[in-house]
């Protein structure tokens, strides 16, 4: 991550922390968390994250419009890459946001997702290099998705085609451990050959007003989808995004979704952040557009669960 900006002063912070606290085994304090935080800014690539046993394939959905999956989609993966893992953004939506934010050409005629899913091209032909981070890959989408709803009714197998494209050789070039697929708003076609090629469902949740209605209708199409195309697919992760720690209405939110989902319900919050609005503007994510800001911090603090918990789960 050359092109990272630096917070004034934070390497001094992790100096000072090291003198005052040379050898392990002392008390855990504030200076040291913040030092800890400090490195994870500078440097990165030095917390690695493990590895997953074997590549996770994760379908980022929320059908209600503007609830961070587009944010979370591209601020989680850049938050697994520059923690050493290798990373593929597939943007599902054809107002390529996902495409944008991560810095990857996504007007129309460049290879994308569309030819992807026509059968035309293989993941590998459409996928670039996020400028984002080297370890970090996305299939951009174009407005040619937007016809695709419409075109894959008649095509054959035609929820199963990006599964398709994900099992062939071609990805194992990119190799990615991790596999992210923002889905459109809605419920159409698109959304459910993410849920057929994912083996998770990520649910962000807009801590707001009417934060869980419509939820009841995605949990029943991902039942569908589990009963009659995948069986293997679970809801493995909500993320509660948009967190304002100022009204009390976040902390009702927040409990109702805790109570309803337990521990899918990441520890992290995101909080509602100006940075992380502003990132996609300047074709960045927050990690790299401000990296010690509280937005930044909780996309790599949430993705650090998201490994540890995928790795747990495993083991337990
Ligand atoms: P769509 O359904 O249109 O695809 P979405 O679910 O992908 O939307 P985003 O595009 O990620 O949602 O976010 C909606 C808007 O909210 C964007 O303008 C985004 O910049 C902003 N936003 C997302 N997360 C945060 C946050 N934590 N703090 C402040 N603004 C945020
Ligand atoms: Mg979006």
């Amino acid at each position: 991550m050359g092109s990272m900006r630096f917070p004034s002063g934070a390497e001094e912070r992790v100096q000072q922390a090291n003198e005052a606290f040379p050898a392990d085994g002392v008390g855990w304090t504030p200076i040291m968390e913040e030092a800890q935080r400090a490195t994870r800014v500078l440097h990165p690539e030095t917390m690695q994250l493990p590895r997953p046993d074997r590549r996770r394939i994760l379908t980022v959905a929320n059908q209600k419009g503007g609830v961070g999956k587009t944010t979370s989609t591209v601020n989680l993966a850049a938050g697994l890459a520059v923690q050493g893992l290798k990373v593929l953004v597939i943007d599902l939506d054809p107002q390529g946001n996902a495409s944008t934010a991560l810095g990857v050409d996504h007007r129309s005629g460049v290879p994308s997702v569309y030819e992807v899913l026509l059968g035309e091209i293989s993941i590998a032909d459409a996928a670039a290099v996020s400028t984002e981070s080297p370890n970090l890959y996305c299939v951009p989408a174009t407005l040619d998705l937007a016809g695709s709803e419409i075109e894959l009714v008649s095509m054959v197998a035609r929820e199963g085609r990006l599964k398709e494209a994900l099992k062939s050789d071609a990805i194992e070039q990119i190799a990615p451990d991790y596999v992210f697929i923002d889905c459109p708003p809605s419920l159409g076609l698109l959304t459910v050959n993410a849920m057929v090629a994912a083996h998770e469902v990520l649910i962000p949740i807009q801590c707001e007003y009417y934060a869980l209605e419509g939820l009841g209708q995605l949990l029943r199409n991902i039942e569908l989808v589990q009963a009659h195309l995948n069986p293997a697919l679970w809801v493995s992760t909500i993320l509660l995004t948009m967190y304002d720690g100022r009204t009390k209405l976040a902390d009702q939110v927040t409990n109702e979704v805790r109570g309803h989902f337990g521990e899918l319900t990441l520890r992290t919050v995101i909080p509602r952040s100006v940075k992380i609005s502003e990132a996609p503007g300047f074709g960045k994510t927050v990690l790299n557009y401000d990296p010690g800001s509280r937005g930044s911090m909780s996309y790599l603090d949430a993705a650090k669960e998201i490994a540890e918990r995928g790795v747990e789960r495993k083991t337990a």
